[in-house]
């Protein structure tokens, strides 16, 4: 959309625009607001449990293998300690001497200097920040040393239990699976699917629903057996093809080219699941409305992956501010994991037996999206504003109103029957009445917020029982007999 190009949507001017709609804003705002904490107003709750139920009804209720799962936030300290984040979990973190400003010292390096030290040892970077002063005062820093990301809690009176809120849902999928196989009656392969909050007590939050210190995760754990790894769908998914960056490009200073994920994705055991739920991923986010031509896959450099992880690709938006961001991952996990809780819990309920007797513990791919960056994506995709109006052409499925019924003026009974209408669609849409002000301007209220279609009562409808339905893009007005609205409007806000 060339437009919002010319207008440079930042992210800025789309967090005013959501706390000005009540779609979401900083916590607590009367007191100055937490930093890393955001609360969702009226339309942004319902727009964020839009996206999720969709997400559900995608990822879990329309596939056979795939199972869900609620799991609690304040979990065994354990399982911390078996999935590393007891130990590894941290950033690095720097003090100002002079003026006591704190900083995530990676970031600020290369802030600074311009020069990338993610991931690099503590040492080295205290070695580069020599170099580097405090920005806001010009004093000395002090060094770099580890800050754990795990907000921590206590269990219990008197001295409990030291644990921890769950800085990520997946563990909790990892550490039930011996329950999670029975309960699926011993299939293989399958998926388990949750969404939940997640915490981490982030250094520097940023970027507005970019980097939080509480957000929420959709995640699925897929476990196969790597020895009979083929996907009876990949003929589903073979054709399929996206903007993609290899590492090889990354390492030539590519942009990257459109190809099939088919082509992309090297050969290892569980291949064809793994271009499976890319290309299911990248589905579920043109269904919900992210704008596909500002989208390309990104294979994460072996520097940048786990250890363990045999590949991992990430789903990256282009926004024009920020560039290139991760969106999702989808992270090839081998059987690290179960093995981890085999090893720190001493069960042998992560292994499994094939039919002919022989064990193994399955292999895990990861597909993992963050619920805040998601709709963020999708309202930085569906913002359009013109010289008349500012609207959100929002999917119909997840817009938090679907259908707004109007009077066209407050008086006459017209009110009434609008009314009446509202009643009989309440019962199948996301409906909101309104009878304030002039009807031009309450289109545009609906605009503003993505409702994608507006049913009007007029005087007309008194005497012959149709209403006008106006299209929120095109702004097009059809006359529709009401007793066949329901199903008029079903047929396009079903996805
Ligand atoms: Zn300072």
């Amino acid at each position: 959309m060339p437009e919002r190009r010319e207008r440079g949507l930042n992210i800025r001017k789309l967090a005013d625009f959501c706390s000005k709609t009540g779609i979401a804003f900083p916590t607590a705002e009367e007191y100055g607001g937490l930093s890393g904490f955001y609360d969702w107003g009226p339309r942004g709750s319902q727009l964020k449990k839009g996206v999720k139920d969709v997400w559900w009804s995608y990822f879990v209720e329309r596939k056979e293998f795939v199972v869900g799962l609620d799991g609690s936030i304040v979990t065994h300290p354990r399982v911390w300690e078996a999935s590393g984040h007891v130990d590894e979990f941290h950033d690095p973190v720097t003090r100002c001497s002079s003026c006591g400003r704190v900083y995530r010292a990676d970031h600020l390096v290369e802030e600074v200097l311009g020069k990338n030290v993610e991931g690099i040892e503590l040492e080295e970077l205290n070695r580069v920040l020599r170099d580097v002063r405090c920005p806001a005062c010009g004093g000395e820093l002090e060094e770099a040393s580890y800050f754990n990301l795990m907000f921590e809690t206590e269990v219990g009176p008197y001295g409990g239990v030291k644990s921890y809120l769950r800085p990520e849902t997946a563990q909790l999928i990892f550490v039930d699976f011996p329950r999670l196989y029975i309960a699926n009656r011993k299939r293989m392969p399958f998926g388990v699917a949750q969404i939940g909050k997640a915490f981490r007590n982030e250094i520097s939050p940023r970027n507005f629903l970019f980097r939080l210190r509480e957000f929420e995760q959709m995640e699925i754990e897929f476990f196969f057996d790597p020895e009979d790894d083929s996907c009876p769908y990949y003929h589903e998914v073979a054709d399929y093809e996206v903007l993609t960056l290899t590492v090889e490009d990354q390492e030539k200073g590519r942009e990257g080219e459109v190809r099939k994920v088919s082509e992309v994705v090297a050969d290892y055991p569980g291949r064809e699941w793994m271009v499976y739920w890319i290309v299911e991923s990248l589905r579920f986010f043109e269904l919900v409305g992210v704008d596909m031509e500002r989208i390309r896959i990104r294979q994460q450099l072996p520097e940048e992956r786990a250890h363990y992880s045999a590949d991992t690709w990430d789903v990256e938006f282009r926004f024009d501010d920020l560039g290139w961001k991760e969106i999702e991952g989808i992270a090839h996990r081998t059987d690290y994991d179960l093995k981890r809780h085999r090893e720190f819990s001493g069960s042998e309920k992560y292994a499994v037996k094939r039919e002919d007797g022989t064990p193994f513990i399955p292999w895990v791919i990861e597909p993992s999206w963050g619920v805040e960056r998601t709709v963020l994506t999708i309202l930085y995709s569906s913002y359009r504003e013109d010289e008349k109006r500012t609207y959100l052409a929002l999917k119909p499925w997840v817009a938090p109103v679907q259908v707004a019924v109007l009077p066209l003026v407050a008086k006459d009974g017209l009110p009434e029957k609008a009314r009446e209408v509202a009643e009989v669609l309440r019962k199948h849409f996301r409906v909101e009445y309104d009878e304030k002000g002039s009807v031009g301007r309450r289109y545009r209220r609906q605009d503003e917020i993505g409702t994608p279609y507006a049913v009007t009562v007029d005087y007309q409808t008194l005497e012959d029982a149709t209403v006008t339905v106006r299209e929120r893009d095109t702004m097009e007005q059809v006359r529709v007999e009401i007793g066949e609205l329901v199903s008029y409007l079903r047929e396009r806000v079903t996805w």
